[in-house]
């Protein structure tokens, strides 16, 4: 019975709607009749009753009395008539105690009164309720028990009793929750384990971002605990994890949580936190607390933590990745010397992610055979010749379409799949020169060849092999660049990899010689026959006097050294004049051509045609003081590509450093100074100073265009821009022209100015 039902509360079930749940008389075989005879409490039956009717009362009347669960049963008004010996058991009441009086007297005071409320209204609808209730011992225990209550109707559907049946469950409910406790908790120190830490992770996410508040998620471990179980025995281990797990408690506030997750691994919540400043203070305080000695057993003992942590909001993710970013963090805490803290860095985390991603990726490219190797000539400027070729490296990615190097070499790093894609890089290159061969194409072929990757213990016999797979093939054929020579380690070592390669026929270049920290002792031990000048050399070599300077520097060491020379990154014929002037012969850049695809290269070689100013500039080199006009032609196509990207952009800011003052610009500074004294004769040179105005004239137009955000009438002068620049240009031709024309005829009597022009 519900303890606190009321005696006016009268439920009446609907006496046309038995089957709901109510029973009948009938129905508990006449049990209802029986309450109050005694006849229920024993079971010597009254020899009156006979027949069915007689066995049928013996059955219920033995049900009653044996029945392990309680039974009580009350009038229609919940006054108790009666209890059987199970129900005196349960409660402790014996039936003299408990019969007359309503079942209120038993209730926990655990529930509200709603509850009683709900078990009426189920009882007044359905004839009978079912569920979970706590009551009251006699001896002032409390008791759960499984409840079920029914109301009892006779043949007119009128109510006359309620039955209600109960178990016992509490013994079942508190190993249960014994069970429960066991399954979140961790058996030694009683924290909350792994499981419940999730869980509290959980809440306290939802928590964060209901109060836009601060969650620090802490992953703690030990430093140096193994010693301590080793040298004192897993008993005393125990008390000092027993120990810690006190001091961490008492050095967080209630609301936070500690967790036990390993053996001397601990984690913290730190809730409801101000600052990131707050979490380090309360961690580091926390810190210096475990690290006091710990006295017990006659052990005297220190021990220290390193602490990783992460803070939402920042480091926005679930429960399982924020712990693994605090372990993380931790592992460098430890890293860094132990006893330390560290704070997760959700950025760096997302690189190296980006980065796992990649690598995965380019491995699949590997298999998937999504590189190819694209070819760029490098000619010989004097002699008209096409000499070799660049083999460079280029991802046709299904997806992004054809990509750079820098695009997914770099993410490599040092890993090993960058040997794995030198390895593929020469395999490629060697099938290419035996295709080409066999189309009576003789070209040598360079491989750009990372430092790690000619370092490994195994290049020189996979070289092998790989030439190997070509017997018919003259080893020479194939060439290797060296990227990042002077970051390579041992030199003695390197020198003796080259050296084996160079006896098995395949020689060596110095790539990007110049940039980094280039050695003489470098290019002293390393026995490779080329150097490859960087292209910034290239790039800057006209923009001042110095420029030509550094290239002359270099050659001067590469004769020294007796080393080829190739410069690379020529982007303007004047750049080859100016480098067959200073002695190198061999270039390579977009001047002559662009990488290319295998397939075009065989057409392109037969129709190479050497620049003829090229020849030119043979039979008349140019005076070094002469570059600044060989420049100015560089410059103004340089302008031309940064006014039209300018436009293109719609940036002002991209022509801020327009040299429109012909004066302030080296070229000025020769056409006025140098240019006129030996030149002044030629009407060619006269005319330049107009066409540079009327060039900078229009792009100083752009420029105030594109300040007003006038695209459009800047887009309007592009055109006109280009062709003021292409007069410009063709003066300066004509002028170059003028000027070996000049050289070629008598020297007028007294221009001692052309004395040593050429030659
Ligand atoms: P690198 O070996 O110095 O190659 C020369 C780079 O300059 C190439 O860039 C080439 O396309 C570019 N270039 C050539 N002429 C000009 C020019 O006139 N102007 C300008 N601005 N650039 C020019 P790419 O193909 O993007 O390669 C970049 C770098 O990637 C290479 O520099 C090399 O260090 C590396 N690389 C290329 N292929 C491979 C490879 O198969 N394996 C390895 N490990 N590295 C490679
Ligand atoms: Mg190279
Ligand atoms: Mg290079």
């Amino acid at each position: 019975m519900p303890s606190s039902l009321k005696t006016n509360s009268k439920p009446l079930p609907d006496p046309n709607n038995q089957d709901e749940g109510a029973w009948t008389d009938s129905a508990i075989f006449g049990l209802g009749s029986l309450v109050g005879t005694g006849f229920l409490d024993n079971p010597a039956l009254d020899a009156r009753s006979s027949g069915k009717d007689e066995s049928r009362l013996r059955l219920a009347a033995s049900v009653f009395a044996n029945a392990h669960d309680g039974i009580m049963i009350t009038d229609a008004t919940g006054c108790i008539l009666d209890i059987n010996r199970a129900y005196a058991r349960i409660s402790g009441y014996s039936p003299d105690e408990i019969i007359g009086r309503m079942p209120n007297f038993l209730k926990s005071d655990l529930h509200p009164l709603e509850f009683y409320e709900e078990i009426w209204r189920g009882l007044k609808k359905h004839g009978q309720w079912r569920g979970e209730i706590w009551n009251r011992r006699k001896n002032g225990h409390l008791c759960q028990e499984l409840m079920s209550i029914s109301a009892v109707l006779n043949g007119f559907g009128e109510l006359t009793h309620y039955v209600a049946i109960y178990t016992d469950i509490t013994e079942l409910k508190e190993s249960q929750l014994k069970l429960e406790h066991l399954a979140y908790h961790d058996a030694l120190t009683g924290l909350p384990n792994r499981v419940l830490l999730g869980d509290r992770i959980q809440q306290a996410i939802a928590s964060v971002k209901r109060r836009n508040g601060l969650l620090a998620i802490c992953f703690l471990d030990l430093d140096d605990f193994k010693p301590i179980n080793d040298t004192y025995g897993h008993q005393s281990g125990d008390r000092l994890l027993i120990e810690v797990t006190k001091r961490l408690k008492d050095s967080v506030r209630e609301t936070d949580t500690v967790a036990r997750i390993g053996g001397d691994e601990f984690a913290l919540l730190l809730c409801e936190l101000e600052s990131p400043q707050e979490a380090s203070d309360i961690l580091t305080r926390l810190q210096q607390r475990v690290a006091l000695p710990y006295k017990f057993d006659h052990i005297s003992a220190t021990i220290s933590a390193s602490i990783g942590y992460t803070l939402l909001p920042g480091d926005d993710t679930d429960p399982d990745s924020l712990l693994r970013h605090a372990d993380q963090a931790m592992y460098i805490a430890k890293h860094e010397g132990r006893n330390r803290l560290h704070l997760f860095d959700v950025e760096q985390d997302l690189r190296i992610r980006h980065k796992r991603e990649n690598l995965t990726r380019i491995k699949k490219a590997l298999v998937d055979r999504e590189f190819r190797l694209y070819y760029q000539p490098k000619v010989d400027m004097r002699h008209g010749k096409v000499v070799g070729m660049e083999a460079l490296i280029r991802w046709q990615h299904p997806e992004l379409g054809l990509l750079m190097p820098a695009d997914f070499l770099l993410v490599l790093g040092d890993h090993p799949l960058l040997m794995e894609i030198g390895e593929w890089a020469i395999h490629e290159a060697l099938t290419q020169i035996a295709e080409w061969r066999k189309g009576g194409l003789k070209l040598r072929v360079s491989v750009n060849i990372s430092g790690s990757h000619l370092l490994h213990p195994d290049f020189i016999s996979r070289l092998a092999a790989h030439l190997a797979a070509f017997p018919q093939l003259n080893p020479r054929y194939l060439e290797l660049e060296i990227l990042e020579s002077s970051a390579l380690g041992d030199v003695h070592h390197v020198s003796q990899v080259i050296s084996k390669c160079r006896e098995m026929g395949v020689d060596f270049s110095l790539d990007d010689f110049g940039t980094g920290y280039s050695s003489l002792l470098h290019l002293k031990r390393l026995p490779a026959k080329t150097l490859k000048i960087d292209q910034t050399f290239i790039h800057d070599m006209l923009d001042t006097p110095e420029g030509a300077d550094a290239i002359a520097g270099i050659l001067n060491l590469a004769s020294a050294f007796k080393r080829k020379v190739v410069a690379e990154g020529v982007e303007f014929i004047e750049q080859g004049i100016v480098l067959l002037r200073l002695n190198c012969d061999v270039v390579q850049g977009y001047a002559i051509a662009r990488p290319m695809p295998a397939a075009e290269l065989p057409n392109w070689v037969a129709k190479f045609q050497p620049d003829p100013a090229w020849q030119a500039s043979l039979r008349l080199p140019w005076r070094r003081s002469d570059f600044p006009l060989l420049a100015a032609e560089v410059e103004q196509r340089r302008w031309l590509k940064i006014v039209s990207m300018a436009v293109e952009r719609g940036d002002r800011a991209a022509l801020s450093n327009s040299v429109s003052n012909l004066r302030e610009s080296s070229f000025g500074h020769w056409l006025y100074g140098i240019g006129t004294e030996r030149y002044g004769s030629l009407p060619e040179l006269h005319e330049i100073p107009k066409l540079h105005l009327n060039a900078h004239r229009v792009s100083a137009e752009i420029a105030v265009h594109l300040a007003r955000g006038n695209t459009g009438q800047a887009f309007e002068l592009l055109v006109e821009h280009r062709s003021r620049i292409r007069e410009l240009l063709e003066g300066l031709l004509a002028l170059r022209a003028a000027i070996v024309d000049l050289s070629r005829k008598p020297r007028p009597v007294g221009d001692p100015s052309l004395n040593s022009t050429f030659g």
